[in-house]
């Protein structure tokens, strides 16, 4: 089927750093703009990760003539009703403003107990062969609270503000800026979603 390289179609650095991290391994070879050059701007006006992901995923391939991976992902808050949800990276306003974004996150949630700061990291993951037909899609959650003060060294997104609380795991309680790269990926939502797309690329016997 020809899945010898795959673009990664973001150019978001701290989520590229992720996904090659865990795809290393991998035969498949890897590559981002820096290889290739500028990415197509895509509008994210889909209502759902997946949607978006999708979108990415198809215009990204269309633009370069590549196979193309896309992502999607974001927090999901219980009692703001899934909100930031796909608005995540601009939910103060500012695209990518990490600190407004936690500041605003923080605020809304001000005198909650911990058992009502339930959230949840959601990554959507689309693959796109080089006409644009996107051929599989994967799904990866990470079940957590927002904690009421930053935690940990970690820059990334919400990272500071996400407290890891499934059970029977080493990660278990310990906010996402505290764990280093390879112990987030394990148990995070893009690390899941893309543990599916491995096994997608081993059952296309491309890994
Ligand atoms: P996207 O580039 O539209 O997918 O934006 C995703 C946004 O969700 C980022 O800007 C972050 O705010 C947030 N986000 C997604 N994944 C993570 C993560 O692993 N840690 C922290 N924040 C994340």
């Amino acid at each position: 089927m020809g899945l010898q390289e795959v673009l990664i179609a973001s150019g978001n650095p701290k989520k590229i750093r992720e996904i090659r991290g865990l795809l290393a391994p991998l035969s498949v070879h890897v590559l981002t703009s820096d290889e290739v050059g500028p990415l197509p701007e895509v509008i994210e006006d889909a209502p759902t990760f997946a949607g978006n992901a999708a979108k990415k995923a198809r215009e990204t391939a269309l633009a370069t003539g590549r196979w193309c991976l896309a992502d999607d992902s974001g927090l999901e808050v219980k009692a703001l009703d899934g909100a930031p949800g796909v608005l995540s990276a601009r939910f103060a306003g500012e695209h990518g403003d990490d600190e407004a974004n936690n500041a605003k996150l923080l605020s809304l949630l001000e005198g909650k107990a911990p058992e009502q700061r339930g959230a949840r990291f959601v990554c959507a993951l689309a693959l796109a062969d080089p006409e644009g037909e996107v051929t599989a899609q994967f799904e990866g959650t990470a079940e957590g609270r927002i904690l009421d003060a930053p935690r940990g060294s970690g820059d990334f997104g919400y990272d500071p503000l996400f407290l890891f609380t499934e059970e029977g795991h080493d990660q278990t309680g310990q906010g996402f800026a505290e764990l280093a790269p390879e112990a987030k990926s394990v148990i995070s939502h893009r690390g899941r979603a893309l543990q599916k797309f491995i096994h997608h690329l081993a059952a296309l016997e491309v890994s």
